[in-house]
């Protein structure tokens, strides 16, 4: 089964990129609570906070930190919320683990599918406030 995090990651399926690091990459959610929402996950397949290797999830941590400062940046943001689903029961939709990212005081988007050209517009925005 493949998975679509994996293949992200691997550059064989597309996605707004936001950040890309050795180890970590930032994406945009397809289904955005709001606008900016960003999605934190490792390049390598781990299914959770369970799996995760302690020092990647500081890693997870530290990239989420410099995607809240371009939120708040680009897009004003006023609060960002961090959530981690860590398993089927806790409403995790793809098993391969990720933080979100989720910036309040923007526009509501309430999960509907990220257009294109938003989804290119906003990760340009944050990837210009991280300096990438
Ligand atoms: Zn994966």
């Amino acid at each position: 089964m493949e998975c679509v995090f994996c293949e992200i990651a691997r550059g064989r399926a597309p996605a707004h990129v936001v950040y890309e690091g050795e180890r970590v990459l930032a994406i945009l959610d397809k289904y955005p609570v709001s606008e900016g929402h960003t999605l934190v996950i490792p390049r390598e397949h781990y299914r959770d906070i369970f799996e995760l290797p302690e020092e990647l999830l500081a890693e997870m941590m530290r990239v989420a930190k410099l995607v809240a400062l371009a939120q708040r940046r680009a897009l004003g943001a006023r609060g960002v919320r961090l959530l981690m689903n860590n398993g089927r029961e806790a409403g995790q939709e793809v098993m391969h683990a990720h933080m979100h990212v989720i910036p309040r005081g923007v526009a509501e988007l309430a999960r509907r599918p990220l257009r294109p050209e938003e989804g290119e517009r906003v990760a340009s925005a944050l990837r210009a406030a991280l300096g990438l």
